[in-house]
């Protein structure tokens, strides 16, 4: 809840609820559930199935309306709008937070149009219909429809099985900017060409060959490319798990490809060997070093990554 956010990414964080409950394992280590246990004296009152969210102060949920407010001044300082990174103690899409508190929310994003919205959840394929569901009990929707140039929405990705899962129904979602926070990454992720591209290649309409239609088989005709959503940025870093560097790095060459902005967040709590092979200290089979997330940094390579997506 920090005015100023120290997470890379973004300007201010925004929580209008505490409270989340672990749905896998890149919520191993989830600092929030960890905070909350602290807050509460030990037991992580807000956490798990049936516990419920505790909904922050009403001083609180008037901050994005002063960030929004300040936006001009913002603009002329960075060149750039501010960037909310929203519920960095929960998740905007979880199912134990009541439809109406998720209708505040997106009555409060639509009445701050200066600031972009970023909605990062574990929960992608809540989104669609939860969205729905909070446009209609806060009576927006019918003349304002959906998607809101404000909002960016971004999927939690951590390994392939969830990339195979999860980046479907986030293209699926309407959203101005899809995003996805690979982190912490706990393994190799392929990322498929189609969902970076934004584009397909299929069976052009006027080919005039029934075959070609029928049996599928695209390149029998010309063919033709059409557009479709794509993944429009690409954030990867680490936590207290070690992270190969082979992992970011195919990563950061797939969006360099398909020219994706890449971000590089974080190595986390270890520095892989080939990185800075002159640190001395207890290393892991593979190499790496624990020396704490400060220490490690975030250059890949030699270099930082710090590409956002293009917005007006
Ligand atoms: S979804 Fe996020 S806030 Fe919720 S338990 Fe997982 S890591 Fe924590």
């Amino acid at each position: 809840m920090s005015e100023n956010s120290k997470i890379e990414w973004t300007d201010h964080t925004f929580n209008p609820w505490e409270g989340c409950q672990k749905v896998g394992p890149g919520c191993d280590h989830c600092y929030a559930e960890a905070r909350n246990s602290r807050f509460a004296g030990g037991t992580p009152i807000n956490w798990g199935p049936g516990a419920p969210r505790r909904r922050t102060s009403a001083v609180n949920w008037r901050k994005p309306l002063q960030w929004n407010a300040g936006h001009a001044e913002f603009f002329a300082a960075h060149g750039r709008r501010q960037r909310v990174f929203c519920a960095s103690l929960a998740d905007v899409f979880d199912n134990a937070v009541p439809n109406a508190w998720r209708a505040d929310l997106f009555d409060l994003i639509w009445n701050t149009p200066h600031i972009d919205w970023l909605l990062l959840t574990k929960r992608i394929g809540n989104a669609g219909p939860m969205i729905g569901r909070a446009l209609e009990l806060a009576g927006r929707g019918v003349n304002t429809p959906w998607p809101w140039s404000n909002v960016w929405l971004g999927a939690t990705i951590v390994n392939q099985e969830e990339a195979d899962r999860d980046i479907p129904k986030l293209l699926a979602t309407p959203a101005r900017v899809r995003f996805l926070s690979m982190e912490p990454l706990l393994g190799p992720v392929d990322l498929n060409h189609d969902w970076l591209s934004g584009e397909y290649f299929g069976h052009a309409d006027d080919c005039g060959d029934d075959l070609c239609a029928l049996n599928g088989d695209i390149h029998s005709c010309a063919g033709q490319l059409f557009p479709q959503p794509r993944v429009d940025w690409v954030i990867v870093g680490g936590d207290a798990r070690p992270m190969r560097p082979s992992w970011p790095r195919a990563l950061r060459d797939q969006c360099a490809a398909a020219r994706v902005p890449f971000l590089f967040k974080q190595w986390g709590e270890w520095l892989p060997d080939d990185q800075n092979p002159a640190m001395t200290g207890p290393r892991d089979l593979s190499g790496a070093i624990r020396i704490g997330k400060r220490a490690a940094g975030r250059k890949l390579d030699g270099r930082t990554h710090d590409e956002f997506p293009e917005v007006a």
